[in-house]
């Protein structure tokens, strides 16, 4: 009875959560070092926390429909019109949005690897066809004329910058001939664009085909919330308005977002301290033997490991210490691992273990 594609498409792999390790080795919950899943390292100001609890007297109604407060917020703070943005769940249910209501089965679908896996994940269960264009280490950057050369009839492309899992940026220039280029839709992913000094954002006003979708989750902090928001062509941006299910951004989702997106002070800090952070990590993580950490734009590293991943990740979980084995992403050959950038001491934990684990037995 189901659809062939949803029996045989491989799951949406989340990676290792605390609760995993909680159980699998009985870590004391307050212990555990997260560096697993790209979150920011610090919490929401007391104004976005007192905004929730605010609004939870309220959760016996449903939110705004048309989420008026949290799109007048966004349209002052990314300076396009209401009718440009469309939001959602998080970042994950607009790229979903996206690909409803442009991938028709075996329409073509490109995009650099290694890059997030979501996207291969929803061009299949829309049976669309992949043109996946490898990009190479050491710094896996994208060589943009060989790229739009078999991505330019694509019905639609993926751009992720800075792209997790590597980090690297697509600079603006390159975007720009990227959605010159391509005949298709090009759906520039800035979940993490928050830490780097660019964003697409305003090349939607010249360039129609260009949907930029961005994440509360990361700069932010509201992973646990869910919330994230699309930029693109009035025409688009109504449309996924349309498409996408009513009533995905929670009432305390929304307030939330409308307090932290006028706490800009706070997370400028933020960002300031994870960025500091990670360039320190990075440095700490060279100085290792046996690993090779690739610089990154965003709040986590790459990092190869000259040895059996499934073994290190297994044994910092045991210590409580929570990476990425990304072993499976398709375009990554090698063993590599992920790191959250965590605070000073997080990353101190980190380094104690890993470097412990890496030592010859
Ligand atoms: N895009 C990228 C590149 C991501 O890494 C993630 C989260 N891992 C998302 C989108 C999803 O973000 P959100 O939590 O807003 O759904």
């Amino acid at each position: 009875m189901m659809r062939d594609v949803v029996r045989y498409v491989e799951p949406y792999d989340p990676g290792l959560f605390p609760q995993d390790i909680i159980e699998r080795y009985g870590i004391d919950r307050r212990s555990v070092i997260n560096l697993a899943s790209n979150e920011s390292a610090f919490s929401p100001p007391a104004r976005v926390v007192e905004a929730v609890q605010r609004a939870l007297k309220s959760v016996n109604r449903y939110p705004d429909p048309k989420s008026r407060r949290l799109k007048a917020a966004l349209s002052k703070a990314v300076g396009v019109d209401e009718r440009q943005i469309c939001v959602g769940a998080g970042a994950t249910q607009l790229l979903d949005t996206a690909c409803k209501i442009f991938l028709d089965p075996l329409d073509l679908v490109a995009m650099p690897v290694p890059t997030y896996s979501l996207y291969v994940h929803l061009a299949m269960l829309r049976e669309a066809r992949l043109e996946l264009v490898e990009t190479s280490p050491p710094d896996f950057s994208l060589d943009v004329d060989s790229f739009v050369e078999r991505a330019k009839d694509a019905k639609m492309t993926f751009i992720c910058s800075p792209n997790n899992p590597t980090g690297s940026v697509v600079e603006r220039a390159a975007l720009e001939e990227i959605a010159e280029s391509c005949h298709g839709v090009v759906v520039v992913d800035e979940a993490y664009a928050d830490f780097t000094r660019q964003s697409a954002c305003d090349l939607v006003q010249s360039h129609p085909n260009l949907i930029v979708i961005r994440s509360m989750s990361k700069y932010l902090s509201l992973a646990g919330l869910r919330v994230g928001y699309a930029v693109a062509d009035e025409e688009v941006a109504s449309t996924m308005e349309k498409v996408r299910l009513p009533f995905s951004v929670s009432s305390l989702a929304e307030e939330a977002a409308v307090a932290a997106l006028s706490s800009s002070k706070h997370y400028e800090r933020a960002k300031n301290r994870i960025v500091s952070e990670r360039d320190w990590l990075l440095s700490r993580l060279k100085s290792l033997d046996g690993i090779e950490p690739v610089p990154s734009h965003a709040n986590f590293i790459l990092v190869k490991v000259n040895r059996d991943v499934p073994h290190l990740v297994e044994l910092l979980g045991k210590k409580g210490v929570l990476i990425r084995d990304l072993a499976g992403v398709i375009g990554l050959h090698g063993h590599y691992v992920r790191i959250t950038v965590g605070t000073r001491n997080e990353n101190l934990g980190l380094l104690q273990h890993l470097s412990a684990a890496l030592e010859p037995s």
